[in-house]
């Protein structure tokens, strides 16, 4: 594997063999009646035992980041903390749970009866992690495996696999068994065969739209969970703070390149602010280092590969040919590229209403509230939307509007805290996750009556 920003060397690996594939499923299925039998105090011990290595090793994970992913090392920091919450989150979810208990009298033929309801593990999980965040969208898989007792046979980005094998020694060392978190870095091809495999009948899947519902289509049977992407918008209204809006959405785009499925893509600003908001962002845009990832004053790394590099270019120059207008950034170096701010686009632009997942942000002014909720729909994605008002009518009006998974009030649809409903509607995919919530897909309903 090479450096997205510079080419050099930052590790070797074999792809498994078929047969390590084999092992690796076969064993999955065979460690399935311990793992769903570990009591719960030892789920929570082991989940914490993570979340402390974690701690420890910020540094050399946060490092491994910005050198497999090119993710800028302050991103790759808070990026390893964030794992600490997400198996926190886990431990604390396992040790909360009840079933419930339920009186089923509810007529003179079921006198004397009454249930409890409790979530059993479907079963072994086959996940399939993204590039771009590559140890924590792997600790949304694990942890809530762990903590419902399912095995995980784990398929990592190709660019990205050595996070995830660092996740495994931790999680190993934590006293999960070997069999029950197994990483296979194979190509995506093979990814899909696992992902078919009937003996791991849940599939989660994070990554593009195009991957997700193609497997989902093959997979008719199973239960496949898409986290999936989107082109984010967010609306500025007039009566928000307009400084502090463009200061976050600078970031809130511009992070990682873009390189985030919630990364901010389309902006609506109401149009008595819209010139005083264009500045503040510009000039904060402009304020952004772009760079080199282990450099700690770098805000903006390089896309992940050439190939990217070359299609933002082009999405950029094709938008410019349809009258677009570039107000700052564009410059390439190597794989790196300035952040740019786009103003007078179409929807039909691809900057527009396909997923950029770069630096890209566009500017559009907006008269009407309801012009903006609805142009913020006008997407085939629906994951979160950003909203900076102060008026609590319009952020039910919103609420109540946009089609989305999430809203996040006066700040960036960047937002997200660990623990939190993370998923979307529409092509963004189905499903959602943060612990309490991944364990409820991973898990079912059993259900025993008694008769008294
Ligand atoms: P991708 O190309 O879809 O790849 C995601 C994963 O799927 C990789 O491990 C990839 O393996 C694998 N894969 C490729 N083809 C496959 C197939 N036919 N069957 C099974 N697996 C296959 O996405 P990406 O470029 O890595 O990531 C960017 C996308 O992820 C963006 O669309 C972004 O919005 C989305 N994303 C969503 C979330 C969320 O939570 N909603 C979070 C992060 C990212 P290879 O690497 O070997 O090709």
């Amino acid at each position: 594997m090479r450096s997205p920003f510079d080419g050099s060397e930052v590790g070797r690996l074999q792809r498994p063999s078929l047969h390590t594939v084999e092992q690796a499923i076969a064993g999955a299925a065979a460690v399935f009646p311990k793992t769903r039998r570990i009591p719960t105090f030892e789920r929570a011990a082991i989940l914490r035992k993570i979340a402390d290595t974690l701690r420890v090793r910020n540094e050399s994970l946060a490092r491994t980041l910005a050198r497999e992913a090119g993710k800028p090392i302050k991103a790759a920091r808070t990026e390893a903390e964030r794992a600490v919450a997400t198996f926190l989150s886990a431990a604390s979810e396992v040790e909360r749970r009840a079933g419930d208990v339920l009186p089923l009298d509810v007529n003179e033929a079921s006198l004397g009866r009454w249930g409890v309801l409790r979530r059993v593990p479907v079963g072994p999980v086959c996940a399939i992690t993204p590039f771009n965040f590559p140890l924590n969208l792997c600790a949304h898989k694990v942890a809530p495996a762990i903590a419902v007792g399912a095995p995980i046979v784990h398929k990592p980005a190709s660019q990205t696999p050595l996070s995830a094998l660092a996740l495994a020694e931790i999680v190993h060392e934590a006293g999960w068994p070997a069999e029950a978190y197994v990483v296979l870095p194979v190509t995506g091809e093979a990814g899909e065969k696992i992902a078919l495999d009937p003996r791991l009948p849940i599939v989660s899947f994070t990554g593009s739209a195009e991957v997700g519902w193609r497997l989902k289509g093959l997979a008719p049977k199973k239960r496949v969970w898409l986290e999936l992407g989107g082109n984010a918008a967010a609306i500025v209204h007039s009566d928000a703070d307009v400084a502090s809006a463009a200061a976050r959405c600078a970031a809130g785009g511009f992070g990682y390149a873009g390189q985030s499925c919630i990364a901010l893509q389309r902006t609506l600003v109401h149009r008595p602010v819209f010139a005083a908001f264009r500045d503040a962002f510009v000039a904060a845009t402009r304020k952004l280092t772009s760079g080199d990832p282990l450099d700690d004053s770098t805000d903006v790394g390089p896309m992940i590969s050439t190939a990217d590099a070359d299609r933002i270019e082009s999405w950029l120059e094709e938008a410019v040919a349809q009258g677009a207008e570039l107000l700052c950034g564009g410059k390439r170096t190597g794989n790196v590229i300035e952040p740019m701010v786009l103003v007078n686009t179409k929807r039909e632009m691809r900057v527009e209403c396909e997923e950029v997942f770069g630096p890209i942000v566009t500017l559009s002014p907006y008269d009407t509230f309801a012009e903006a909720l609805q142009r913020a729909n006008d997407s085939r994605f629906g994951l979160q939307a950003g909203l900076f008002t102060q008026d609590i009518d319009r952020i039910q009006q919103a609420f109540d509007t946009l089609e989305v998974g999430g809203l996040i009030v006066n700040d960036v649809p960047t937002w997200r805290a660990d623990r939190m409903p993370y998923g979307g509607v529409k092509d963004s995919g189905v499903g959602r996750e943060g612990p309490a919530y991944a364990m409820d897909e991973y898990t079912e309903p059993r259900l025993l009556v008694f008769k008294s």
